[in-house]
């Protein structure tokens, strides 16, 4: 077996501890004689894999009880729809458009009601999040819409905006559980798990409870209701079932690991050893305003097209996988996530002094 060091924006690497239980039970999952895949979801085994896995993301992120866990499918891109469907009450809601993902919530919901586009960094790339202490808000609108950290262009909100008393969204599909958040300054904050978590095909929800009404646009499909998964908890129909046992297996980790001020630490080390090399290279550089950098994506280039490729090409087959920028971007990407280990940033740093010599 050899495994490479994957940079991949996601799907992306997940902790090799899961991957071996995860593994070691394929075959028969604690003396059940079936997989997790193969098991109904309705039987008393698989309520203790879902109950657990809610209960330690409850414990990771210190959830209020007053927040509802969902566990959807369709990824983080049916919630563009999902979101102004059940909170556009008012057919009004103010987008800030820091990148492509926020960019494709704010044009999905101009077909459910108003979408006011209240703050954008697309002037400059997306290389820089907004001033959003003194936004101007419609008095009338139902939600401020963020995505908090841009996975394509390596940015991250340091501050919330200010919503001047309006419901805060946000999509953290990039950024979910690596660091601590305070879940109660969010009426809804979700993600897709493949980023941070775990496998494709598993989104995760956290609303709070007064979001979750009949009260959706006319039309809203049963499926596409807060209430109809809320209700249930999480198993109105078959779930992502195997996906959320993985993300459960992760939650655990992250538990074993210390906890979310651990992986912040952690994160932030391993950001540094890249950031401080993007600031003294006479080759690569950082694309993003420094106060706003991700701590999980790390966008650079070297201002050579060509020389990008030979980058990218030579770092592969030194075992650097997917650290081809976005094709909006291009350049490089080198996304390194709670999975993502020390060493591994490490050496790419040391593979990318060596480029820099050679070159
Ligand atoms: C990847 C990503 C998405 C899209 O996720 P899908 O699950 O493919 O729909 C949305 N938002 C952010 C911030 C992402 O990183």
């Amino acid at each position: 077996m050899s495994r490479v060091y994957n940079f991949s924006a996601g799907p992306a690497v997940l902790p090799e501890e899961v991957l071996r239980e995860a593994a070691e039970e394929m075959m028969d999952y604690k003396g059940s004689g079936m997989s997790v895949m193969e098991m109904s979801h309705r039987s008393k085994v698989y309520d203790g894999i879902i109950k657990e896995a809610e209960a330690d993301l409850r414990e990771l992120m210190n959830i209020p009880d007053n927040y509802k866990v969902l566990f959807l499918q369709g990824g983080a891109s049916q919630q563009f729809a999902m979101i102004p469907m059940n909170l556009m009450k008012n057919k009004k809601a103010a987008y800030i458009v820091t990148g492509q993902w926020a960019k494709k919530a704010f044009q999905e919901a101009q077909n459910y009601g108003e979408a006011v586009k209240v703050a954008s960094s697309e002037d400059e790339t997306f290389s820089y999040i907004p001033d959003c202490s003194d936004l101007d808000i419609p008095e009338d609108a139902d939600y401020v819409y963020i995505c908090e950290n841009n996975t394509i262009y390596g940015t991250k909100y340091k501050t919330l905006p200010n919503t001047k008393g309006h419901t805060l969204v946000a999509d953290v599909s990039s950024c979910f559980l690596s660091e601590p958040v305070d879940v109660s300054k969010y009426g809804i904050i979700y993600g897709g798990v493949q980023k941070n978590i775990g496998p494709a095909g598993v989104v995760i929800v956290i609303i709070r409870e007064d979001l979750i009404t009949e009260d959706t646009l006319p039309g809203t499909p049963t499926m596409l209701k807060y209430k109809t998964h809320a209700d249930a908890d999480s198993l109105y129909n078959t779930p992502p079932a195997y996906g959320i046992y993985v993300c459960g297996k992760v939650f655990k980790w992250l538990k074993k690991m210390g906890g979310l001020d651990a992986m912040k630490k952690r994160n932030e080390e391993k950001a540094k050893i890249l950031y401080d090399f993007l600031d003294e290279s006479k080759m690569f550089k950082g694309t993003v305003r420094k106060e706003d950098r991700s701590l999980m994506n790390v966008p650079f280039v070297t201002g050579d097209k060509d020389l990008d490729a030979k980058f990218v090409k030579e770092a592969e087959a030194a075992g650097f996988v997917n650290l081809k920028g976005h094709r909006t971007v291009g350049g490089m990407r080198a996304s390194i996530y709670n999975a993502m280990p020390k060493e591994g940033v490490e050496k790419l740093v040391e593979f990318m002094k060596k480029f820099e010599k050679e070159n």
